[in-house]
């Protein structure tokens, strides 16, 4: 569908067109780029569950922002699979007008019992992230006691539910994960999976990020064609965030998201709702707008149609574009509660 031409551009000239919805600030991972056990401890408090939005207030905010370009939900966290019944959900957002894409990124440690219920609901894609398949490498980024076999018990019970292609994101820590590429590479070449390597960006505040342990693309790009010769694709579409590459022995495609080396603020189209409801118009954003308040306050559609309209017109971010070592330190959102 092309963009309604009554929807709203922002200050750069950018349509809405993506939004990811995060349904809970909880995970059962503490992977150690996003969730560290340090700040995440057992002591720490995660959101009551009567601060978060309930399924109805969050299919009403897609409703009206599907009426202002919205076309592709993701829903994600923290762990959107440690939500209970989140497959209701699902079933409540495939019903809606103008989204046309319905999709999950999940760590898939809870996947394998859900994956067949989640596709009934409407559920068409899955992005699950996975960065080591050894076991001692999978718990050092991740932080957890379960076991790498889960995730890809997931996998493969999600391709068993209808999920085609899956794709599967990794994050390539610098010193501790980087040996762990060629046999990503090689794992979805042999099982029909995207994989795509991201690079360790500098979300919220409690990560110890240094830009040293970015690995840039292009080494990752370079480490895979060493092994299985590689060739670029054309984007799938503006905006798309993974440049994409296929192996040319037909064993399928591979990505890279350079969020730190080549941002793509240029064509970013996304917004996030936060799991008590604030509209936040970039990942890297210290404040959001509070949704949930004028959703209990009683405004009708109408008026909150307007507003998220205002929100988007006012937006003109582009963090990634003016990253430095400097601003990286300065108060951001942790990424566990605004949404991955
Ligand atoms: N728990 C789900 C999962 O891990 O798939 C969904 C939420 S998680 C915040 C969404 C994505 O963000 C994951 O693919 C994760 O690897 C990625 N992510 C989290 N922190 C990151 C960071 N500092 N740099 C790059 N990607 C990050
Ligand atoms: Fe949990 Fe996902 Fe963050 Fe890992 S990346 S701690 S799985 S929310
Ligand atoms: Fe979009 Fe913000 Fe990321 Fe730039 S930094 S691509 S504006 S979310």
């Amino acid at each position: 569908m092309t963009p309604d031409s009554t929807a709203p551009l922002d200050r750069l000239g950018r349509h809405l067109r993506d939004l990811r919805v995060s349904v809970t600030d909880r995970c059962n991972f503490r992977c150690t780029y996003c969730m560290p056990r340090e700040r995440f401890g057992s002591d720490h408090q995660f959101l009551p569950r009567a601060e978060l939005l309930r399924f109805e207030e969050i299919a009403r905010v897609v409703r009206v922002l599907a009426g202002l370009g919205v076309r592709k939900v993701r829903l994600t966290g923290g762990e959107p699979l440690v939500r209970r019944d989140v497959t209701e959900l699902v079933g409540m957002l495939a019903d809606i007008e103008g989204v046309d894409d319905l999709a999950m990124t999940t760590n898939a440690s809870l996947l394998a019992p859900v994956a067949g219920d989640l596709y009934a609901a409407g559920l068409r894609r899955l992005t699950i992230s996975l960065d080591a398949l050894d076991d001692e490498i999978f718990r050092a980024m991740s932080d957890t006691k379960i076991g790498v076999r889960h995730v890809l018990d997931g996998i493969e019970a999600a391709q068993a539910a209808g999920f085609a292609p899956i794709k599967v994101n990794a994050v390539v820590r610098g010193g501790v994960n980087e040996g762990q590429i060629v046999p990503l590479a090689r794992y979805g070449r042999e099982h029909g999976l995207i994989v795509r390597f991201i690079e360790f960006m500098d979300v919220g505040t409690t990560n110890h990020w240094k830009l040293n342990q970015v690995v840039p693309s292009r080494d990752v790009l370079a480490a895979i064609a060493a092994e299985f010769p590689i060739e670029p694709l054309d984007p799938n579409y503006t905006g798309e965030v993974a440049e994409r590459w296929r192996y040319r022995d037909g064993g399928g495609e591979v990505g890279v998201i350079s969020s730190v080396s080549r941002p793509f603020c240029r064509t970013c189209t996304r917004a996030r709702l936060s799991a008590i409801g604030e509209l936040f118009t970039c990942l890297f954003a210290a404040a959001g707008t509070d949704v949930r308040a004028w959703l209990r306050d009683g405004i009708d559609d109408t008026a909150l149609h307007e507003r998220l309209a205002a929100v988007w017109s006012g937006r003109d971010d582009r963090y990634s574009e003016l990253r430095t070592e400097e601003t990286a330190r300065a108060a951001k959102v942790e990424m566990s509660y605004i949404g991955g």
